[in-house]
């Protein structure tokens, strides 16, 4: 995933804004300011292990840009976390909070841990000491985090205990994505997966076809690709294979049902992480292949769902001809080299900072619910998420087709334009 090697997120990250940046000709000084975060913050949390031992965890918090509003963006936990990686995320979260037309900015953080080996004591120390370090510079009207990779409501409540037991009162919207009845809202958990269906659905739309005629692969199967599947298979489509990674073994593994997989089924052998017990899935008919198969399979559309650098130089060429769509649920899962022979073959792409901005759009829900105390009814909440995510996927597709230009170009264009403009306007540039 991360920074290594020859791949660099932060490096794809400016690359991609650069040449959106040629394309509407930016100014100099909107592009100096925008290529690079604002604020980040650096730091050490000492936690007591169950031990006795004192360990030492490293944490980044990143503020890209707050231009349209607080800062938003989660907190990872991943043991190959880069001060780089939480970069470009944070830089994806200014973009997705324009493209959805959120009055909030981009942020993101990290700490490089593995909480399959903490216990919840110990996962509970480091949440509240990265809130520790960063309780003057975050809050509902500053920065906003929020779970992401390996981090759930569970964390975002011992976040926000921090905060709150450090400047004295109740601040439900400093952390979204909290538990439902503790400053959580009703649909956060299915979020970021419907609002990646809600885009395809319009995708198919577009394209005239219709979902129940379509079978998908998808890699991943943590919270995106769950609830991603789940309302994918609710308006017609038929998964066929899903990805996870093995903790025991180190390696991803493919599970495929080439009639469809059973989610109930799957989910009912899959570990808190998305990790599916290879054992039971092959009792259960599943074929088990190596993890990077999930590309290959002969499908009409792929939902990448795990993490950054996923479709690359090296596999693009293993992609099905049937392949129509791509709906990018993880942040960054396509380089530079695999998203140019993407274009040529004019697969239609759903952009990750358009098609996964779910999450943030009912985090944005989550605080406006959390501010005024009243909390909204599910159908309310989805009901708004679909409306923002179509509107949303309309514009950039319709530019898209007006300038003959390809989708991920066209999102970048709306978002760029949206925060260069509310920079100028506050006079910064
Ligand atoms: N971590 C999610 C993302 O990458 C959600 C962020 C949020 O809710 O603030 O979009």
């Amino acid at each position: 995933m991360a920074s290594n090697g020859t791949y660099n997120a932060y490096d794809m990250a400016r690359a991609q804004f650069d040449s959106i940046a040629d394309v509407i000709d930016l100014d100099e000084g909107a592009r100096a300011f925008l290529r690079t975060p604002m604020r980040e913050y650096h730091f050490t949390i000492p936690v007591r292990m169950d031990d006795g031992t004192v360990q030492v965890f490293a944490g980044f918090r990143v503020q890209h840009n707050d231009a349209r509003g607080p800062c938003k963006g989660g907190i990872r936990f991943h043991p190959q976390e880069t001060i780089d990686t939480v970069r470009a995320l944070s830089m994806w979260m200014t973009w997705k909070c324009a493209v959805v037309d959120i009055p909030l900015g981009g942020g993101k953080g990290g700490v490089i841990c593995d909480p399959h080996n903490l216990s919840m004591r110990e996962q509970e120390a480091i949440c509240r000491g990265f809130i520790r370090q960063l309780a003057r510079n975050i809050g509902p009207v500053a920065d906003v985090p929020a779970p992401d990779v390996m981090t759930s409501p569970q964390h975002m409540l011992w976040m926000m205990d921090e905060y709150e037991k450090i400047h004295g009162g109740h601040f439900p919207g400093a952390i979204t994505g909290k538990p439902v009845g503790m400053g959580g809202s009703l649909g956060r958990t299915q979020a970021t997966g419907y609002g990646v269906i809600y885009t395809l659905r319009e995708a198919l739309k577009e394209l005239s076809i219709r979902p129940s005629d379509t079978i998908a692969s998808v890699q991943g199967f943590g919270n995106v690709a769950q609830y991603a599947i789940e309302l994918y298979h609710q308006i017609g489509g038929t998964t066929i294979s899903v990805s996870c990674w093995d903790q025991k073994e180190q390696c991803a593994n493919v599970f495929r049902k080439k009639d469809g997989i059973d989610l109930a089924e799957l989910r009912g052998i899959t570990d808190r992480f998305g990790g599916i017990d290879q054992a039971k899935a092959r009792d259960l008919g599943y074929e088990v292949l190596p993890g990077d198969a999930w590309i290959d399979q002969d499908v009409d559309i792929l939902i990448p769902s795990a993490l950054e650098n996923s479709i690359t130089a090296e596999n693009v060429e293993k992609m099905s001809k049937r392949v129509k769509i791509i709906a990018e649920g993880a942040n960054g899962p396509t380089t530079p080299e695999a998203d140019k022979a993407i274009h040529a073959r004019g697969i239609h792409m759903i952009p990750d900072f358009l098609a996964n901005a779910g999450g943030v759009t009912c985090s944005y829900f989550e605080q406006v619910q959390s501010n005024m105390n009243y909390f909204w009814e599910m159908d309310e909440v989805l009901g708004k998420l679909d409306v923002k995510m179509t509107a949303a996927y309309v514009a950039v597709s319709e530019l898209a087709g007006k300038q003959s230009i390809y989708m991920r170009d066209a999102a970048y264009v709306v978002s760029i334009n949206r925060v260069a403009e509310a920079c100028r306007a506050r006079g910064w540039i």
